[in-house]
């Protein structure tokens, strides 16, 4: 998978590219990253790539030609992303829906942002990281190139970790303990020590149920337990109430 960025930063997605496992996505040859720097097509000689908003106001906006000649240099067939928060919220499905496509390209706003044009007739989506601004499509489009590419075939170690992962299954991720057995008087639970697979099964789908019971009960909305399912949820919301229950006695 390619995705090309526009952006009037290049180097911030250096160290970017060369961390971790998407440097590693990068080497196995399952990812690729074109860095485009938008002042490259700029029109004019002091390679700006912004001017001043019609009707005043504060604020500089991206102009059209550069973008449009960044967007033709590309000369793939790409889903063409414009990062806004004006665009649909991304959640876990949209990050898998873009793991399907091949090519695509992050235009990074900047100032303002960009002339409405760019928006009505080059793009192909908003997409929005959440409902707040930030100053730049640079870290949106990182956020984004992360959470797709993670769902890349081969792009993670152990690909079972992803099918586990919070949202995935519309279910949060239970609790992970690694060592020290004890910290203070806090103790691993005992279950995930003694070994029996079937049990620890159990317990983390248990956790799993109850986390998303007590943070994000929403999702409960969109999934279907089965019987064992809520047989455990129903243990979870139990023991729950004891341990509050003692807490506040
Ligand atoms: N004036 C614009 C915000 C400009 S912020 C408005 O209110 O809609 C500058 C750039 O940062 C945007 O063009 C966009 O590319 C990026 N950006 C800011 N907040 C974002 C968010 N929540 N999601 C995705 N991109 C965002």
């Amino acid at each position: 998978m390619n995705f090309n960025i526009i952006t009037i930063f290049p180097t911030i997605f250096n160290t970017f590219k060369e961390t971790g496992f998407i440097k590693r996505a990068i080497t196995n040859k399952i990812l690729s990253m074109n860095v485009i720097n938008l002042r490259d097509f700029s029109i004019n000689k002091h390679n700006k790539v912004d001017d001043k908003s019609y009707g005043g106001g504060p604020g500089m906006v991206m102009q059209f030609e550069p973008i449009y000649n960044a967007i033709v240099s590309i000369k793939k067939k790409s889903r063409i992303i414009f990062p806004s928060p004006q665009g649909e919220t991304i959640n876990q499905k949209k990050m898998s829906e873009l793991s399907n496509l091949k090519d695509i390209t992050l235009l990074c706003g900047r100032y303002e942002g960009v002339d409405q044009r760019v928006i009505d007739d080059l793009i192909d989506e908003e997409i929005s990281v959440g409902d707040y601004v930030v100053s730049g499509g640079e870290i949106p489009s990182m956020l984004i190139i992360e959470g797709v590419t993670r769902l890349l075939p081969g792009a993670v170690d152990d690909e079972n970790s992803i099918k586990l992962d919070s949202y995935q299954n519309h279910l949060l991720d239970y609790p992970h303990y690694t060592r020290p057995e004890t910290i203070d008087n806090k103790k691993v639970p005992s279950i995930l020590l003694e070994g029996n697979h079937e049990e620890i099964s159990r317990w983390r789908r248990k956790q799993a149920l109850g986390a998303t019971w007590l943070k994000k009960p929403e999702l409960l909305k969109n999934v279907k337990l089965s019987k064992e399912d809520d047989k455990l949820l129903e243990e979870y919301k139990e023991e729950y109430k004891r341990q509050n229950h003692e807490q506040n006695n």
